[in-house]
């Protein structure tokens, strides 16, 4: 059981019915649900991947004599960080890293929660356990979870406790002997509808008073009182792949948590009632670092995909031919070794935590996280401006079976490109930058990882600015 594949991984959810809205309706069981199959499909395809063959060796690994996912490896070597990153490469590349809540997103989270227990333990020896024996649950049933970390934008000018709704946010209702009963909403959960387990963790950012507010905690996403409300879907699971060629595969549903008096056992809270330790956590526990690995490799494979589509447009009408249009694809093809050579760095600068593993380096990782997604929205300009009008004349699968089709056949071809070739490469052009999952991928990228001013503010607050001044220092002294 600890190295699922994708049938039971489908299983798992079947097993399992969960509330949830989407367009109107209440479904139970996602995997049955027309709007749900396709998801759930790509995230089955990733657990066959985990089992196949040829990826069993880096995508497993051993621990006391048991076999769990790669996701899960608690590093401790350079060749541990190595094994992880070829094992996020499998994944990533699967879904072009358009998967953006593939498991081993969290499953590094819970990882560095349990390395970081006694972050947790602060608050009493028990906190710390539940924490290691949470990640052990995840792992021994290779489970997947996702997170919703964030508090409704109702008034972001009003810390927590200053709404006048007292649930506007998440928060504690009554302290039972079962466990914490908690009460309002967190956004935006991608996968919620279709995970295993949901966590909710504080950001940084949390006010004294707040208290009843700070909660880290994982249920599971059947829980009673737990129901999902849904954005409207893009693909009703009867998009045609060849007009939606990526969008009528991996789109990745997104939720708003609402929690109406649900029950969190005890055994389910890792962190309750501390503002301090709630602002701290994200930098204590090592989270970003690696989280900041997996979003790197995934991120790659992502522009990558962007970079190689912007590149086949052009040579399939020729425009490559002209200076102006090789310098735009030169500086996109430039991103990608910059954000590969920061993984490698982050990876050669591994530090060690004091407990017997080792975490990627924060600073290459976290610069990325600041730059990638401003790399990323270049891309999609440029490859929508090299495209030009070209994006916005293709006509359906239909269009190409119908009378027009001699016509379609005549007018969009390419240069030695038939027209059926050169519609399906300008739809996936559009498909990946404009379509409302092109436009989705792009907003992901924005903010999948927080608010980009505060990412930015923050890399200037945490860096270790010293080198850098006594430079300074040295060249105002004609050193
Ligand atoms: C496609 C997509 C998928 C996502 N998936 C997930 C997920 O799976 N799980 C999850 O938990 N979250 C997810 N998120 C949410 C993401 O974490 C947030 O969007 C992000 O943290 C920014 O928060 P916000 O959207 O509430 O923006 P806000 O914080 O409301 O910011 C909006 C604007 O106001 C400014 N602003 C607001 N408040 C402040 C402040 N206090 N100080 C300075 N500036 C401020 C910001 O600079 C920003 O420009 C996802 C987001 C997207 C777009």
């Amino acid at each position: 059981m600890a190295v699922r594949n994708g049938t039971e991984f489908i299983e798992g959810l079947r097993r399992n019915p969960r509330e949830v809205w989407i367009a109107g309706r209440r479904i139970d069981d996602v995997t049955s649900d027309p709007v749900f199959r396709r998801p759930v499909a790509a995230l089955a395809h990733l657990y066959d991947l985990q089992c196949a063959p040829e990826h069993r060796a880096t995508m497993t690994h051993q621990e006391d004599g048991e076999v769990f996912g790669t996701s899960f490896l608690m590093p401790r070597t350079p060749a541990d960080l190595l094994k992880r990153r070829q094992s996020m490469t499998i994944w990533a590349n699967a879904s072009f890293g358009l998967l953006g809540r593939s498991p081993d997103f969290l499953n590094t989270v819970l990882m560095a929660w349990a390395e970081n227990a006694d972050f947790f333990g602060q608050r009493g020896a028990r906190f710390a356990d539940n924490v290691r024996n949470y990640y052990k649950f995840c792992r021994t049933h290779d489970l997947f979870a996702t997170h919703a970390i964030v508090n409704p934008q109702t008034d972001r000018s009003r810390s927590s406790h200053q709404h006048d709704d007292q649930f506007a946010h998440l928060g504690v209702v009554e302290e039972t002997k079962e466990g914490l009963i908690v009460r309002g909403a967190k956004m935006l959960a991608t996968h919620g509808p279709t995970a295993d387990e949901i966590l909710v963790y504080p950001q940084p950012g949390i006010r004294e008073g707040d208290e009843r507010y700070v909660l880290a905690f994982g249920i599971p996403a059947s829980s009673k009182g737990l129901r999902f409300i849904c954005r409207e879907p893009f693909d009703d699971g009867t998009q045609s792949v060849f007009d939606h060629p990526l969008g009528a595969r991996f789109e990745e549903p997104d939720a708003v948590c609402v929690f109406d008096d649900v029950l969190v056992p005890w055994d389910r809270v890792f962190l309750y009632g501390d503002v301090k330790m709630g602002n701290a956590l994200f930098g204590q526990a090592s989270i970003r670092n690696n989280t900041g690995h997996q979003t790197a490799v995934r991120g790659l494979a992502k522009c990558s995909l962007l970079v190689g589509i912007a590149v086949t447009l052009t040579r399939t009408v020729k425009s490559d031919t002209f200076l102006h249009v090789q310098e735009q694809l030169g500086e996109c093809l430039s991103y990608l070794p910059l954000i590969e050579a920061a993984i490698v760095l982050a990876e050669q600068k591994a530090e060690p935590t004091g407990r017997g593993s080792i975490r990627p380096a924060y600073a290459p990782l976290q610069a990325l996280r600041y730059q990638l997604p401003r790399w990323y929205e270049r891309m999609v300009h440029v490859t929508q401006v090299l495209a030009a009008g070209g994006l916005l004349i293709s006509p359906t699968e239909a269009d190409l079976r119908s009378p027009a089709g001699p016509d379609i056949a005549r007018y969009y071809r390419g240069a030695g490109v038939d027209a059926e070739e050169r519609i399906r490469i300008f739809k996936l052009a559009w498909d990946a930058t404009g379509t409302q999952f092109g436009q989705r991928m792009l907003h992901y990228e924005r903010y999948y990882a927080g608010d980009p001013v505060r990412v930015g503010a923050s890399y200037y607050n945490d860096y270790d600015v010293a080198p850098l001044l006594a430079m300074v220092k040295r060249a105002l002294a004609g050193k």
